[in-house]
Protein backbone atom coordinates (compact mmCIF):
# COMPACT_ATOMS: atom_id res chain seq x y z
CA UNK A 1 0.00 0.00 0.00
CA UNK A 2 1.29 3.61 -1.17
CA UNK A 3 1.71 6.39 1.14
CA UNK A 4 -0.65 7.78 -0.43
CA UNK A 5 -3.63 5.23 0.37
CA UNK A 6 -2.28 5.06 3.78
CA UNK A 7 -2.99 8.52 4.03
CA UNK A 8 -6.23 8.20 2.88
CA UNK A 9 -7.30 5.59 5.60
CA UNK A 10 -6.49 8.02 8.41
CA UNK A 11 -8.10 11.45 6.01
CA UNK A 12 -9.45 13.39 8.92
CA UNK A 13 -11.81 14.89 6.00
CA UNK A 14 -12.82 11.98 4.12
CA UNK A 15 -13.82 10.66 8.18
CA UNK A 16 -15.65 13.90 8.89
CA UNK A 17 -17.32 13.17 5.83
CA UNK A 18 -19.00 9.88 6.23
CA UNK A 19 -19.61 10.79 9.62
CA UNK A 20 -21.82 13.60 8.66
CA UNK A 21 -22.92 10.79 6.08
CA UNK A 22 -24.01 8.71 9.02
CA UNK A 23 -25.66 11.47 11.25
CA UNK A 24 -28.06 12.27 8.58
CA UNK A 25 -29.47 8.99 7.88
CA UNK A 26 -32.78 8.07 9.06
CA UNK A 27 -32.38 7.56 12.53
CA UNK A 28 -33.49 4.52 13.57
CA UNK A 29 -31.78 1.84 16.63
CA UNK A 30 -29.15 -0.73 15.57
CA UNK A 31 -27.10 -2.48 17.12
CA UNK A 32 -23.37 -3.80 14.67
CA UNK A 33 -21.26 -6.09 16.22
CA UNK A 34 -17.42 -5.93 15.64
CA UNK A 35 -15.87 -9.34 15.31
CA UNK A 36 -12.22 -8.75 15.91
CA UNK A 37 -10.66 -7.60 18.51
CA UNK A 38 -8.19 -5.63 16.65
CA UNK A 39 -11.41 -3.22 15.47
CA UNK A 40 -12.34 -3.33 19.43
CA UNK A 41 -8.80 -1.63 20.04
CA UNK A 42 -8.83 0.61 16.71
CA UNK A 43 -12.47 1.68 17.76
CA UNK A 44 -12.08 2.45 21.12
CA UNK A 45 -8.36 4.22 20.19
CA UNK A 46 -9.92 6.25 17.66
CA UNK A 47 -12.80 7.68 20.27
CA UNK A 48 -15.11 6.40 17.39
CA UNK A 49 -18.19 5.62 19.56
CA UNK A 50 -18.16 9.24 20.56
CA UNK A 51 -18.27 10.31 16.92
CA UNK A 52 -21.23 8.49 16.32
CA UNK A 53 -25.30 9.01 16.86
CA UNK A 54 -27.09 7.56 19.90
CA UNK A 55 -28.73 5.65 17.65
CA UNK A 56 -25.29 3.22 16.79
CA UNK A 57 -24.95 1.24 19.26
CA UNK A 58 -21.86 -0.71 19.02
CA UNK A 59 -20.58 -4.35 20.72
CA UNK A 60 -17.48 -6.26 20.74
CA UNK A 61 -17.65 -9.96 19.89
CA UNK A 62 -15.56 -13.15 20.17
CA UNK A 63 -13.10 -12.44 18.32
CA UNK A 64 -10.19 -11.76 20.56
CA UNK A 65 -8.25 -14.89 20.62
CA UNK A 66 -6.83 -15.06 23.97
CA UNK A 67 -10.38 -14.09 25.17
CA UNK A 68 -12.07 -17.24 23.90
CA UNK A 69 -9.37 -19.88 24.86
CA UNK A 70 -11.39 -22.51 26.65
CA UNK A 71 -10.58 -22.68 30.94
CA UNK A 72 -9.61 -26.19 29.87
CA UNK A 73 -7.05 -25.22 26.89
CA UNK A 74 -5.61 -22.82 29.07
CA UNK A 75 -5.52 -25.57 32.13
CA UNK A 76 -4.04 -28.05 29.31
CA UNK A 77 -0.89 -25.14 28.42
CA UNK A 78 -0.39 -25.33 31.88
CA UNK A 79 -0.26 -28.79 32.39
CA UNK A 80 2.00 -29.15 29.48
CA UNK A 81 4.46 -26.57 30.95
CA UNK A 82 4.87 -29.02 34.08
CA UNK A 83 5.93 -31.76 32.13
CA UNK A 84 9.24 -32.32 32.40
CA UNK A 85 12.27 -30.95 30.23
CA UNK A 86 9.43 -29.02 28.38
CA UNK A 87 9.94 -25.39 27.49
CA UNK A 88 6.46 -24.03 27.26
CA UNK A 89 6.51 -21.17 23.82
CA UNK A 90 3.69 -18.78 23.96
CA UNK A 91 2.14 -15.41 22.83
CA UNK A 92 3.06 -12.88 25.63
CA UNK A 93 -0.96 -12.38 26.21
CA UNK A 94 -1.49 -15.88 27.57
CA UNK A 95 1.22 -15.33 29.72
CA UNK A 96 -1.44 -13.77 32.69
CA UNK A 97 -4.78 -15.41 31.57
CA UNK A 98 -6.35 -17.13 34.35
CA UNK A 99 -6.83 -20.70 34.48
CA UNK A 100 -9.06 -22.71 37.14
CA UNK A 101 -5.82 -22.76 39.50
CA UNK A 102 -2.87 -20.92 37.82
CA UNK A 103 -1.57 -19.28 34.51
CA UNK A 104 1.27 -19.62 32.33
CA UNK A 105 3.01 -16.82 34.13
CA UNK A 106 2.44 -18.26 37.62
CA UNK A 107 4.38 -21.15 36.08
CA UNK A 108 7.37 -19.21 35.30
CA UNK A 109 7.47 -17.85 38.08
CA UNK A 110 7.97 -20.87 39.91
CA UNK A 111 10.48 -22.12 37.97
CA UNK A 112 9.16 -24.11 34.79
CA UNK A 113 10.72 -22.92 31.36
CA UNK A 114 8.01 -20.77 29.65
CA UNK A 115 9.27 -18.48 27.07
CA UNK A 116 7.35 -15.79 25.03
CA UNK A 117 7.36 -16.12 21.02
CA UNK A 118 6.32 -13.51 18.79
CA UNK A 119 5.38 -16.40 16.08
CA UNK A 120 5.21 -20.28 15.93
CA UNK A 121 9.00 -20.58 13.76
CA UNK A 122 10.44 -18.66 16.97
CA UNK A 123 9.34 -21.85 18.57
CA UNK A 124 10.59 -24.00 15.91
CA UNK A 125 14.13 -22.18 16.63
CA UNK A 126 14.14 -23.12 19.90
CA UNK A 127 13.52 -26.67 19.42
CA UNK A 128 16.23 -26.69 17.00
CA UNK A 129 18.47 -25.35 19.70
CA UNK A 130 18.03 -27.14 22.08
CA UNK A 131 17.36 -30.92 20.89
CA UNK A 132 17.80 -32.51 24.39
CA UNK A 133 14.74 -30.61 25.51
CA UNK A 134 11.10 -30.75 24.12
CA UNK A 135 9.09 -27.30 22.76
CA UNK A 136 5.45 -27.38 23.16
CA UNK A 137 3.82 -24.22 21.36
CA UNK A 138 0.21 -23.32 23.06
CA UNK A 139 -1.40 -22.27 19.94
CA UNK A 140 -4.06 -20.01 20.09
CA UNK A 141 -5.73 -17.64 17.25
CA UNK A 142 -8.10 -18.23 14.19
CA UNK A 143 -8.33 -18.34 10.65
CA UNK A 144 -5.18 -15.67 10.62
CA UNK A 145 -2.75 -17.52 12.72
CA UNK A 146 -3.63 -21.54 11.69
CA UNK A 147 -1.86 -21.35 8.29
CA UNK A 148 1.41 -20.34 9.64
CA UNK A 149 1.57 -22.69 12.42
CA UNK A 150 0.20 -25.32 9.86
CA UNK A 151 3.35 -24.58 7.53
CA UNK A 152 5.31 -24.65 10.81
CA UNK A 153 4.22 -28.21 11.45
CA UNK A 154 4.98 -29.01 7.68
CA UNK A 155 8.41 -27.50 8.30
CA UNK A 156 9.23 -29.78 11.39
CA UNK A 157 8.18 -32.21 9.86
CA UNK A 158 10.65 -31.58 6.78
CA UNK A 159 13.56 -31.14 8.90
CA UNK A 160 12.68 -34.26 11.06
CA UNK A 161 12.51 -31.69 14.12
CA UNK A 162 10.90 -34.49 16.75
CA UNK A 163 10.90 -32.63 20.12
CA UNK A 164 8.30 -30.02 18.34
CA UNK A 165 4.29 -30.13 19.19
CA UNK A 166 1.55 -28.19 19.73
CA UNK A 167 -1.77 -27.77 21.47
CA UNK A 168 -4.15 -26.38 19.53
CA UNK A 169 -7.01 -24.50 20.55
CA UNK A 170 -7.74 -22.87 17.15
CA UNK A 171 -11.08 -21.51 16.29
CA UNK A 172 -13.31 -20.68 13.46
CA UNK A 173 -14.44 -17.27 12.94
CA UNK A 174 -18.29 -18.40 10.54
CA UNK A 175 -19.75 -20.77 12.76
CA UNK A 176 -19.18 -18.35 15.72
CA UNK A 177 -21.43 -15.59 14.36
CA UNK A 178 -23.69 -18.89 13.34
CA UNK A 179 -23.99 -19.82 17.09
CA UNK A 180 -23.97 -15.86 17.96
CA UNK A 181 -27.01 -15.71 15.43
CA UNK A 182 -28.73 -18.74 16.80
CA UNK A 183 -28.85 -17.68 20.39
CA UNK A 184 -32.20 -16.35 21.05
CA UNK A 185 -30.31 -13.40 23.85
CA UNK A 186 -28.20 -11.95 21.33
CA UNK A 187 -29.88 -8.51 19.06
CA UNK A 188 -27.45 -8.04 16.20
CA UNK A 189 -28.42 -5.91 13.30
CA UNK A 190 -24.83 -6.20 11.45
CA UNK A 191 -21.55 -7.55 11.24
CA UNK A 192 -18.24 -5.81 10.86
CA UNK A 193 -16.49 -8.62 10.07
CA UNK A 194 -12.72 -9.25 10.54
CA UNK A 195 -10.24 -7.76 8.19
CA UNK A 196 -7.36 -10.03 8.80
CA UNK A 197 -9.29 -13.29 9.41
CA UNK A 198 -10.89 -12.33 5.71
CA UNK A 199 -7.74 -12.12 4.08
CA UNK A 200 -7.96 -15.59 4.13
CA UNK A 201 -11.50 -16.98 4.01
CA UNK A 202 -12.20 -14.50 1.86
CA UNK A 203 -15.95 -12.95 1.20
CA UNK A 204 -16.80 -16.15 0.32
CA UNK A 205 -15.75 -18.23 3.37
CA UNK A 206 -18.93 -15.82 5.23
CA UNK A 207 -21.94 -17.06 2.12
CA UNK A 208 -23.33 -20.02 4.00
CA UNK A 209 -23.66 -18.03 7.09
CA UNK A 210 -25.07 -15.15 5.24
CA UNK A 211 -27.46 -16.86 3.41
CA UNK A 212 -29.15 -18.76 6.25
CA UNK A 213 -29.30 -15.59 8.64
CA UNK A 214 -29.80 -12.64 6.51
CA UNK A 215 -28.06 -10.47 8.81
CA UNK A 216 -26.37 -7.11 7.35
CA UNK A 217 -22.46 -8.13 6.99
CA UNK A 218 -19.74 -5.98 5.88
CA UNK A 219 -15.67 -6.82 6.00
CA UNK A 220 -14.07 -3.54 7.55
CA UNK A 221 -9.85 -2.79 7.33
CA UNK A 222 -8.92 -1.19 10.95
CA UNK A 223 -8.32 2.23 10.14
CA UNK A 224 -10.34 5.19 11.41
CA UNK A 225 -12.23 5.82 7.43
CA UNK A 226 -12.49 1.79 6.84
CA UNK A 227 -14.51 1.01 10.34
CA UNK A 228 -16.70 4.42 9.65
CA UNK A 229 -16.92 3.27 5.90
CA UNK A 230 -18.26 -0.13 7.36
CA UNK A 231 -20.34 1.07 9.76
CA UNK A 232 -22.01 3.41 7.25
CA UNK A 233 -22.87 0.49 5.17
CA UNK A 234 -24.42 -1.58 7.48
CA UNK A 235 -26.72 1.61 8.51
CA UNK A 236 -27.44 1.73 4.84
CA UNK A 237 -28.43 -1.80 4.16
CA UNK A 238 -30.12 -2.02 8.12
CA UNK A 239 -32.86 1.18 6.05
CA UNK A 240 -32.68 -0.21 2.97
CA UNK A 241 -34.25 -3.54 4.46
CA UNK A 242 -31.80 -5.03 1.64
CA UNK A 243 -28.92 -7.45 4.27
CA UNK A 244 -26.38 -7.72 2.03
CA UNK A 245 -22.43 -9.18 2.61
CA UNK A 246 -19.99 -6.78 1.49
CA UNK A 247 -16.44 -5.96 1.48
CA UNK A 248 -15.45 -2.51 2.52
CA UNK A 249 -11.51 -3.76 2.72
CA UNK A 250 -11.18 -4.45 -1.09
CA UNK A 251 -7.42 -3.61 -0.79
CA UNK A 252 -6.68 -6.70 1.46
CA UNK A 253 -9.54 -9.04 0.85
CA UNK A 254 -11.07 -10.87 -2.42
CA UNK A 255 -13.95 -13.14 -2.78
CA UNK A 256 -11.78 -15.96 -2.79
CA UNK A 257 -9.54 -15.04 0.05
CA UNK A 258 -5.91 -17.20 0.31
CA UNK A 259 -7.16 -20.50 -0.98
CA UNK A 260 -3.07 -21.82 -0.92
CA UNK A 261 -2.88 -20.59 3.35
CA UNK A 262 -6.77 -23.04 3.58
CA UNK A 263 -4.92 -25.55 1.32
CA UNK A 264 -2.10 -25.76 3.81
CA UNK A 265 -4.42 -25.42 6.78
CA UNK A 266 -6.93 -27.94 6.07
CA UNK A 267 -4.03 -30.43 5.31
CA UNK A 268 -2.95 -30.06 8.75
CA UNK A 269 -6.25 -29.40 10.88
CA UNK A 270 -9.62 -31.15 11.06
CA UNK A 271 -12.82 -28.97 11.97
CA UNK A 272 -14.04 -30.25 15.36
CA UNK A 273 -16.40 -28.99 17.97
CA UNK A 274 -14.53 -26.55 20.14
CA UNK A 275 -15.01 -24.92 23.81
CA UNK A 276 -14.93 -21.06 23.90
CA UNK A 277 -14.40 -19.64 27.31
CA UNK A 278 -17.70 -18.12 28.53
CA UNK A 279 -19.76 -19.11 25.37
CA UNK A 280 -19.81 -23.05 25.50
CA UNK A 281 -19.60 -25.53 22.67
CA UNK A 282 -19.95 -24.45 19.31
CA UNK A 283 -19.89 -27.22 16.86
CA UNK A 284 -17.15 -27.26 14.22
CA UNK A 285 -15.56 -24.35 15.19
CA UNK A 286 -12.48 -25.71 16.72
CA UNK A 287 -9.18 -27.17 14.28
CA UNK A 288 -7.70 -30.40 15.72
CA UNK A 289 -4.88 -31.88 14.38
CA UNK A 290 -5.59 -34.61 11.64
CA UNK A 291 -4.90 -37.95 12.64
CA UNK A 292 -1.84 -38.56 10.22
CA UNK A 293 -0.15 -35.39 12.58
CA UNK A 294 -1.31 -37.00 15.71
CA UNK A 295 2.69 -37.05 16.40
CA UNK A 296 2.52 -33.17 16.80
CA UNK A 297 -0.45 -33.61 19.05
CA UNK A 298 1.18 -32.70 22.71
CA UNK A 299 -1.44 -34.24 24.65
CA UNK A 300 -1.22 -37.36 22.89
CA UNK A 301 2.52 -37.30 23.57
CA UNK A 302 2.29 -36.34 27.42
CA UNK A 303 -0.99 -38.49 28.07
CA UNK A 304 -2.63 -35.21 29.03
CA UNK A 305 -6.47 -34.66 29.97
CA UNK A 306 -8.54 -32.03 31.33
CA UNK A 307 -11.64 -32.12 32.77
CA UNK A 308 -13.57 -28.68 32.10
CA UNK A 309 -14.21 -27.00 35.01
CA UNK A 310 -16.70 -24.03 35.92
CA UNK A 311 -15.86 -20.89 35.09
CA UNK A 312 -15.26 -18.64 38.33
CA UNK A 313 -18.73 -16.45 39.36
CA UNK A 314 -18.65 -13.41 38.84
CA UNK A 315 -16.67 -12.76 35.47
CA UNK A 316 -19.18 -11.75 32.69
CA UNK A 317 -16.99 -12.46 29.63
CA UNK A 318 -19.26 -14.83 28.31
CA UNK A 319 -21.54 -12.37 27.75
CA UNK A 320 -19.78 -9.41 26.50
CA UNK A 321 -18.18 -11.80 24.34
CA UNK A 322 -21.55 -12.26 23.03
CA UNK A 323 -22.82 -8.75 22.77
CA UNK A 324 -25.10 -9.64 25.73
CA UNK A 325 -23.28 -7.20 28.53
CA UNK A 326 -20.97 -4.10 27.89
CA UNK A 327 -17.89 -4.43 30.23
CA UNK A 328 -19.38 -1.55 32.80
CA UNK A 329 -22.11 -3.84 33.62
CA UNK A 330 -19.92 -6.21 34.67
CA UNK A 331 -19.45 -5.77 38.62
CA UNK A 332 -15.80 -6.09 39.06
CA UNK A 333 -14.66 -3.82 36.07
CA UNK A 334 -12.59 -1.39 37.32
CA UNK A 335 -13.38 -2.98 41.19
CA UNK A 336 -12.26 -6.49 41.25
CA UNK A 337 -10.90 -6.42 37.82
CA UNK A 338 -8.65 -4.60 36.29
CA UNK A 339 -5.60 -5.03 33.48
CA UNK A 340 -2.95 -4.94 36.59
CA UNK A 341 -5.27 -7.78 38.69
CA UNK A 342 -7.40 -8.79 35.24
CA UNK A 343 -10.15 -11.31 37.06
CA UNK A 344 -11.13 -12.52 33.53
CA UNK A 345 -9.44 -12.89 29.79
CA UNK A 346 -10.98 -9.98 28.24
CA UNK A 347 -9.68 -7.63 31.12
CA UNK A 348 -6.02 -9.15 30.31
CA UNK A 349 -5.59 -9.39 26.38
CA UNK A 350 -4.80 -5.63 24.16
CA UNK A 351 -7.40 -6.82 21.81
CA UNK A 352 -9.81 -7.42 25.03
CA UNK A 353 -13.33 -5.57 25.11
CA UNK A 354 -12.97 -5.17 29.34
CA UNK A 355 -9.14 -3.95 28.76
CA UNK A 356 -10.68 -1.79 25.53
CA UNK A 357 -12.72 0.09 27.71
CA UNK A 358 -10.48 0.29 30.69
CA UNK A 359 -7.97 1.98 28.80
CA UNK A 360 -9.78 4.38 26.69
CA UNK A 361 -13.18 5.70 28.81
CA UNK A 362 -11.69 4.75 32.23
CA UNK A 363 -14.14 5.26 34.64
CA UNK A 364 -17.07 3.99 32.16
CA UNK A 365 -18.38 7.31 33.04
CA UNK A 366 -18.55 8.72 29.56
CA UNK A 367 -22.65 8.57 27.65
CA UNK A 368 -21.95 6.80 25.10
CA UNK A 369 -21.02 3.78 27.04
S1 LIG B 1 -14.45 -6.78 33.94
FE1 LIG B 1 -13.13 -8.55 34.43
S2 LIG B 1 -14.48 -9.92 35.54
FE2 LIG B 1 -15.80 -8.49 34.44
S3 LIG B 1 -16.23 -9.46 32.46
FE3 LIG B 1 -14.44 -8.18 32.17
S4 LIG B 1 -12.71 -9.59 32.48
FE4 LIG B 1 -14.52 -10.60 33.37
Amino acid sequence: MSMKHLHEYRDAEIAKKLINAIHSLKPRPMRFMEVCGTHTMSIFRHGIPALLPPWIELLSGPGCPVCVTALKDIDTFVSLSREKDVISATFGDLMRVPGSESSLGAQKAEGRDVRVVYSVFDALVTARENPDRAVVFNAVGFETTAPTIASALLTAEEEGISNFSIHSAHKMTPPALAALLDSPLVNIDGFLLPGHVSVITGTDGYRAVFDRYRVPSVIAGFEPVDILRAIYMLALQNLSGEPKLENAYERAVSPRGNPKAREIMTRIFAPADAMWRGIGTIPASGMVLKQEYDRFDACKRYGIRVEETPEPSGCACGDILMGIKKPVQCPMFGKGCTPVHPAGPCMVSGEGACAAYYRYMGDGESKKL
